[in-house]
């Protein structure tokens, strides 16, 4: 975290830098409601939380731009105890190679491999889930298999394949990635298709909190939803209700009542997911 610093961040962390070495993270929480920041040094952990009392967002409210700068304001109020920053606990790390793009540990799928230091107890049976073997027709644009396809031209290579709910972020700060080639038509699917299109929040069963904030304000929940295909339209219902419909970025604003409730996800080819969950309110 110490090298935490995007490039549109810069100027921020130049602003920082008489604070001395603390290692930071920032966030923001859909719609701009909660940006907070956190920094620790060796002898200190600061948290900050900036926001509205009534959960309302606002533009610009940033974890970068309003919790940031308050976090290194009460860094450069604290006196340090040590001088030494933390030390790496040579004893109890080893080396091992790891893929180049996700930093599991290398499997045989992984083309760009490096070496890097880890805890001994942190990789263990790691290995990367994310480079997939896949079967492609000669064009490279449709994956195919031996039943449809006829073997001897089939191009079989490495692909990168991030879960759908991963994908859409992975893709903002990477255009170059390329998503999996669809099946052609006439092959039968025998990847990823238990996972077109999973509810990333609420959880199956889940019991969530959702306490009136003021008076008859009961605040909203983002619920989060991801599909592996980037085009496809989730039509969303809760208890049978139509609730909103979403594109791209399957995230919908919702304030159910307490009770129990059954979330029903439909996409535009009739594929249809449920999940249970229960408000309880306060
Ligand atoms: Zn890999």
């Amino acid at each position: 975290m110490v090298k935490v610093s995007r490039p549109d961040e810069e100027k921020y962390w130049a602003n920082f830098s008489s604070s001395g070495k603390i290692a930071w993270k920032t966030g923001t929480s859909f719609g701009n409601r909660d940006a907070w920041a956190v920094g620790i040094t060796p002898d200190y952990v600061v948290g900050i939380w900036a926001g509205n009392n009534d959960g309302s967002g606002r533009t610009g409210l940033t974890g970068i731009s309003a919790a940031a700068p308050v976090l290194f304001d009460i860094f450069n109020t604290l006196q340090p105890v040590r001088s030494e920053w933390f030390s790496m606990p040579a004893e109890d790390m080893s080396e091992v190679e790891v893929c180049a793009v996700t930093g599991y540990l290398a499997g045989s799928n992984c083309d760009e491999h490096k070496k890097i230091s880890v805890k001994n107890i942190a990789y263990k049976n790691l290995t990367c889930p994310y480079h997939h073997l896949i079967h492609l027709d000669s064009s490279g644009r449709f994956r195919v298999n031996a039943d449809c396809h006829d073997a001897g031209t089939i191009r079989s290579q490495s692909w990168f394949v991030l879960p759908p709910s991963v994908e859409k972020y992975y893709l903002i700060q990477n255009p170059g990635y390329r998503t999996l080639p669809s099946l052609r038509n006439d092959c039968s699917n025998t990847f990823l298709s238990a996972d077109e299109m999973v509810v990333n929040y609420p959880r199956p069963k889940a019991v969530i909190s959702l306490p009136e904030l003021t008076e008859g304000n009961r605040g909203s929940l983002v619920f989060e939803a991801a599909h592996s295909n980037l085009s496809a339209t989730v039509f969303w219902h809760i208890d049978e209700q139509y609730a909103g419909k979403t594109t791209v970025q399957h995230q919908l604003s919702v304030s159910p009542e307490p009770g129990k409730h059954k979330l029903i996800l439909i996409d535009d080819a009739g594929n249809k997911v449920e999940q249970e969950f229960e408000i309880t309110g306060t």
